[in-house]
């Protein structure tokens, strides 16, 4: 039983003190959660504070929004993933849509960047989907096929398990539109198939693959009751606590 995964990507949202009142009315609001697993992804200015906050409670983890594959060097502006390590960040968000079209990350910089991550003990949240143009000409599984094997090249056996998978169509993302849980469930137990491909039946069994793409509090059930949907990473209803907790009570709902 692959246990959910819930995730909160505030984007370039939320300065330090602005993520500690979040993260105080957050656990007011949510109490206890034992069945889910829940991520919060602050900017890289506010994590320090975030993980303090996370202490209180063990079901949460602190995540980053993206890194550089390099160790360290002559990278103005950039980040690594032992300096998110040293700040006992777990996961981090890798080939994201928004990177990918506004800053140019090809299929080739996000492999690098799963490895180093891989390497340096973070659990990347690989993203994955195609544009509304890619959809209506019949392309989704080529272009979803292309980013698993070209984005996951290298990965050893034993390191899959420790990715997630974040299926997340670009136009339903931000935009209000989303997936109907149908299209959702086709688009990841085609991606469960090519996971298998590429490592075998039983280990592709284990891999969490998210659904992404406007989820909020009146659709996240239907879509965390589909078969090969495990979590979600959450945006825009994100960015208020109360209704990522909300999402997080429908994940839970869903189990029952
Ligand atoms: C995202 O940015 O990963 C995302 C899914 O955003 P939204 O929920 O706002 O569509």
């Amino acid at each position: 039983m692959r246990k959910k995964i819930l995730a909160a990507n505030w984007k370039m949202n939320l300065t330090h003190t602005e993520a500690e009142s979040y993260l105080q009315s957050f656990l007011t609001e949510i109490g206890e959660v034992n069945d889910v697993e829940v991520v919060v992804l602050p900017p890289f200015t506010a994590i320090p504070a975030s993980v303090s906050a996370s202490e209180k409670m063990p079901a949460l983890r602190i995540g980053a929004q993206n890194m550089h594959w390099a160790k360290s060097g002559a990278f103005t502006g950039e980040v690594s993933a032992t300096m998110l390590r040293a700040l006992y960040v777990k996961y981090v968000i890798l080939g994201h849509s928004e990177r990918r079209t506004l800053f140019g990350e090809t299929d080739e910089i996000v492999n690098r960047k799963v490895r180093a991550a891989l390497d340096a003990g973070l659990r990347p949240i690989f993203c994955v989907g195609e544009t509304l143009h890619e959809r209506d000409s019949n392309q989704v599984e080529q272009v979803l096929g292309r980013q698993i094997r070209q984005g996951l090249d290298g990965v050893s056996q034993k390191d899959f398990t420790e990715i997630v998978v974040a299926y997340e169509p670009c136009w339903a993302i931000g935009t209000g539109r989303t997936a109907t849980p149908a299209q959702a469930e086709q688009a990841h137990a085609f991606i469960r198939s090519v996971l298998a491909g590429i490592t075998d039946g039983p280990t592709a069994e284990k891999v969490r693959i998210q659904y992404g793409g406007s989820v909020k509090p009146d659709n996240a059930e239907e879509l965390m009751r589909q078969k090969n949907i495990d979590g979600a990473l959450i945006g825009g209803a994100s960015l208020d606590p109360r209704s990522f907790a909300q999402i997080i009570r429908c994940a839970e709902a869903a189990l029952i």
